[in-house]
This record gives structure tokens, C-alpha cells and sequence, in this order.
């Protein structure tokens, strides 16, 4: 448990993820949301952050719309969406 009491993700394969579904899942204004991911010296895990640099592949996904069809799908398929 890391004493930032954020969420920890043990790999930056699993935070790539995480930010992105972050972003198909809530709506955010631009500018707010989380944009990347920090390894923390805390714990030594990773933890998203609204800070900083946009992470390339959540700024692809917004560029090339992916995050817009996944949204789109989620709306659809309420029942299926996965928790996390
Ligand atoms: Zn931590």
C-alpha cells in the first residue's frame, strides 16, 4: 500500500492502460484528467498523475479518435464494462 494513497500499478504497460481507460471512461475537460504516469520512490510502483507531460500513447489514442469508439463501445455495452 503506498502512503500517497493513490493507485498503484506494478508495470508501465498496466498504467498505460489504466490512463487510458481512464479517459474512455470519464469525460474530461481539456486539460483535466490524468495525462501520464511516475514511478513512485515511495513504493516503487506507478501512479497516475494530472501532471506533466501527455503521455504518446494516450495522446494517440485521442488523436486517431480510438478513445471516442471505445466510449462509444462502453455506452453500448454497459454490462461488459470491466471494472478496475
Ligand atoms: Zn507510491
Amino acid at each position: 500500500m503506498c502512503p500517497s494513497g493513490k493507485r498503484s500499478y506494478i508495470s508501465e504497460a498496466l498504467a498505460t492502460d489504466a490512463l487510458i481507460e481512464a479517459h474512455i471512461q470519464f469525460e474530461y475537460r481539456t486539460g483535466n484528467g490524468p495525462v501520464a504516469f511516475y514511478k513512485c520512490e515511495d513504493c516503487g510502483a506507478y501512479h497516475l498523475t494530472s501532471n506533466g507531460v501527455m503521455n504518446t500513447r494516450l495522446a494517440e489514442a485521442l488523436a486517431n479518435g480510438t478513445i471516442k469508439r471505445q466510449k462509444a463501445a462502453a455506452g453500448w455495452n454497459d454490462k461488459l464494462k470491466k471494472r478496475w
